[in-house]
């Protein structure tokens, strides 16, 4: 008897770690340090709700019916004059508005990637971009960028793109420097090599100025942009993720290509949530608000290190983040296996997010990724004090 569809490779593929995360959530008094969220105090719920009954009123159409599977046009322009900057000039055909980030990288698996070919991936990488990948099962070549041996163009030498987060990575916090993201350019020239810059946390610099993107970096004065850069943007972290909305920069064929892609995915991203989006640009919302949420993050980021500082220095190692929603620390013990810290972090009443999540072979349990956005100080300073407690009962096991 034929068989029916096979589930197993869904079924089987949540691990032991993902579940073991889904059931903390469950858990009463739990410090989590394991999300990526942003802290909800900085939603602007009056305006938002303001946006969206006036839109359904004003755009009926627009926002109730079916729009166009690339985007609202008006939106599309207006983020393209946003980025358009120098010798990067931007037209909507530069552009496709799509639902959250998360389904860029999910319709760049679908254009670019045939079963087992290959991706170049800044090491270690976004639990997000590994999941929207594996139904491809990619080959990663890792790119490790903090040795100076770090060989771009070797990296992306018959890769079908190389996948990068140049402002504070998730999970490393690591801020890619200038002449690093000037050499990945370079190399996807050289290379014929696509290279995508996901950028979700490209506004959370809390110390120092923003660095050139490697969008504007790869510009060469074209009429329309036609470099090799693909841009990932979202609202997620400016406004609230649960609008849903972000978008793709890339040369028109591949906008061409993803539209296409988005087409057989859900048909358009919600009218009412682009509009209210485009409403919050127009009244120069995201700048209104981003003091605010850099100094609340920021006093939050220090509040995480000093902590970590008091009670996890002979036991980890990390830099301090300049910007973004995270700490990654390497365990100065290398018999620390994190998966297992997870769970005995779950008995002390603390969630963090071990490595192996954030590697595409599942390998890696030297570090954990621990996040200080959602939680104020004295929360932030009981978890790592936890964490401190049950590192020390997993390293005497
Ligand atoms: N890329 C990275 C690196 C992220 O950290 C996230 C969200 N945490 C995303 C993409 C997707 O974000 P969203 O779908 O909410 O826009």
């Amino acid at each position: 008897m034929p068989g029916r569809a096979p589930l197993a490779r869904w079924l089987n593929d949540t691990n032991d770690v993902t579940q073991t995360f889904l059931a903390a959530g469950q858990l009463p008094d739990l410090v989590n340090l394991a999300g990526g969220l942003p802290d909800p105090s900085t939603w602007p719920v009056s305006d938002l709700s303001d946006f969206a009954g006036r839109v359904v009123t004003e755009h009926t159409a627009e926002v109730l019916g079916y729009s166009p599977i690339d985007g609202l046009p008006d939106l599309r322009d207006r983020i393209a004059a946003e980025f358009s900057h120098g010798d990067l000039n931007l037209t909507r055909d530069n552009v496709l508005i799509t639902t959250g980030g998360m389904q860029g990288l999910d319709l760049l698996g679908k254009v670019f990637l045939d079963p087992g070919q290959t991706i170049a991936a800044q090491s270690p990488a976004y639990l997000g971009a590994i999941d929207a990948w594996k139904p491809r099962a990619p080959q990663y070549r890792a790119m490790v960028m903090e040795t100076n041996d770090f060989d771009a163009e070797a990296a992306m030498t018959g890769a079908q793109f190389a996948y990068t987060v140049p402002n504070f990575s998730n999970p490393s916090g690591r801020l890619v420097p200038e002449d690093q993201r000037r050499a990945l350019v370079a190399a996807a020239e050289a290379t014929g090599c696509w290279l995508v810059e996901d950028d979700p946390y490209g506004h959370l610099y809390y110390d120092g100025a923003p660095l050139p993107r490697m969008l504007e970096l790869s510009a060469n004065g074209a009429e329309v942009y036609n470099g090799p850069v693909v841009y990932l943007g979202t609202f997620s972290k400016q406004l609230a993720p649960g609008l849903r909305v972000g978008w793709v920069i890339a040369a028109p064929e591949i906008i061409v290509a993803l539209t296409t892609a988005k087409q057989g995915s859900d048909m358009f991203t919600s009218g009412l949530c682009q509009r209210v989006a485009l409403e919050a640009m127009e009244r120069g919302l995201p700048e209104q608000l981003l003091p605010g949420i850099l100094d609340l993050y920021r006093t939050r980021r220090d509040a995480l290190c000093e902590a970590m500082q008091a009670d996890l220095s002979d036991l980890f190692t990390w830099q301090v983040p300049e910007g973004g929603m995270f700490v990654w620390a390497v365990a100065r013990d290398p018999a620390l296996d994190t998966d297992r810290l997870m769970k005995t972090g779950l008995e002390h009443g603390v969630c963090i997010s071990p490595s192996s999540v954030f590697d595409p072979m599942g390998q890696d349990r030297r570090a954990i990724r621990v996040n200080f956005t959602l939680n104020p100080p004295d929360v932030l300073a009981e978890g790592i004090r936890r964490l401190a407690r049950a590192t020390r009962a997993e390293l005497r096991q």
